[in-house]
């Protein structure tokens, strides 16, 4: 479990390593290659899985920042918890 900081989020993500993909829609929200959809359409021209804005694999500098890497397993109801993000407002 891991903790990302982004532009108005806080994401809590089950995911090792860094993100790949960065959104550039309005969610502004890093994604890591779990969450989205392996399909061949949607990898060609990947999108938010949030609000649809087009992704890119090359994340700007500074687009996110790692709060914790190591913040331990976030349960809820028995399934784990993949990619919350927290609403911090802009
Ligand atoms: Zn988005």
């Amino acid at each position: 479990m891991q903790i990302v900081k982004t532009k108005g989020h806080l994401i809590y993500s089950a995911n090792q390593g860094s993100p790949t993909h960065a959104c550039l829609g309005s969610c502004q929200k890093v994604w890591w290659p779990d969450d989205i959809p392996s399909d061949i359409a949607v990898l060609a021209k990947p999108v938010c899985p949030q609000c649809g804005g087009v992704l890119t694999c090359d994340i700007p500098p500074g687009y996110y920042s790692v709060i914790s890497d190591d913040a331990g397993v976030l349960q809820k109801g028995g399934a784990m918890i993949k990619n919350v993000g927290l609403n911090l407002g802009k």
